[in-house]
């Protein structure tokens, strides 16, 4: 991901509405690129900043960021498992499938 299209991802991030493949490159990215951090960081304190103004409650932005950017890679470690034992479920399927065919093709044929 390049830091231009990082920046297409950074509102999107900030809004949670950022997720799967996307998600996981796009915090890879910032993980290594402390422009595009800044550039998200920004967004997300102005955005949370202004809301915790309304509601008048104290905060530490922070944290809280480190923290939402902790879930979101606890998020695509899950996504990536997930997705391993749905291949690996398709391959045991897709194994039994040839075993029954070559069963079916020797006993009657
Ligand atoms: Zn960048």
């Amino acid at each position: 991901m390049t830091c231009q299209e990082s920046e297409q991802y950074i509102q999107d991030f900030v809004d949670d509405a950022l997720t799967g493949e996307r998600l996981e490159v796009f915090l890879w990215h910032i993980s290594t690129c402390k422009t595009c951090y800044n550039e998200m960081e920004t967004s997300y304190l102005l955005k949370e900043a202004l809301a915790r103004l309304e509601d008048g409650t104290s905060f530490d932005l922070h944290s809280e960021l480190k923290e939402k950017i902790q879930i979101m890679e606890q998020y695509i470690r899950w996504h990536n498992l997930a997705a391993v034992v749905r291949r690996l479920i398709l391959t045991v399927a897709g194994l039994f499938l040839v075993w029954e065919m070559m069963y079916l093709y020797l006993y009657y044929l």
